[in-house]
């Protein structure tokens, strides 16, 4: 190929600030964030929400505390498409791991141990509090339904 040669511009360059904004990955805590627990339905517009960040090309990880044959039942259970599910005893490994492998990334989830996590791990947190939980301070943000989500990050 020729050094004249320029690529034919698919995308325009206006847009390419709002596509470099979406993140590799979004990671879900379970219980308290997509489920009220193990068994339970998913809340109400989660699965929706999550489907719809697929479409754009973002990668969905459930990071649980469980055990990994548990953790992967309830996703199959509620029908989530997850690209990759993780039952871990600590959190903070698997995002540490996953930030590492995949890049940017946030993580979604209701307890402070949650939060503690994605923080070891440089990840923006945005907490669940479908069950009326208090705001954690320093948080990057909140939901009280998951529809408020894509406005709240844009995407
Ligand atoms: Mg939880």
């Amino acid at each position: 190929m020729g050094a004249g040669y320029s690529y034919p511009r698919l995308v325009p360059s206006v847009m390419l600030p709002f596509m470099q904004a979406l993140p590799a990955f979004v990671a879900v805590d379970w219980n308290g964030t997509v489920v009220s627990f193990f068994g339970e339905p998913a809340y109400s517009g989660a699965l929706e929400v999550l489907e719809g960040w697929s479409q754009k090309g973002i990668l969905i990880c459930v990071v649980s505390h469980a055990y990994p044959s548990t953790i992967q039942r309830d996703v199959e259970r509620v029908g989530l498409n997850a690209h990759e599910i993780h039952g871990v005893e600590d959190k903070e490994a698997a995002l540490i791991e996953l930030r590492l492998r995949q890049g940017t990334g946030l993580y979604l989830g209701d307890h402070p141990a949650d939060y503690r996590a994605a923080l070891a791990a440089e990840l923006p947190f945005y907490q669940s509090c479908l069950e009326g939980q208090g705001a954690f301070p320093g948080r990057d943000g909140g939901f009280n339904d998951w529809r408020e989500l894509p406005d709240l990050l844009g995407y």
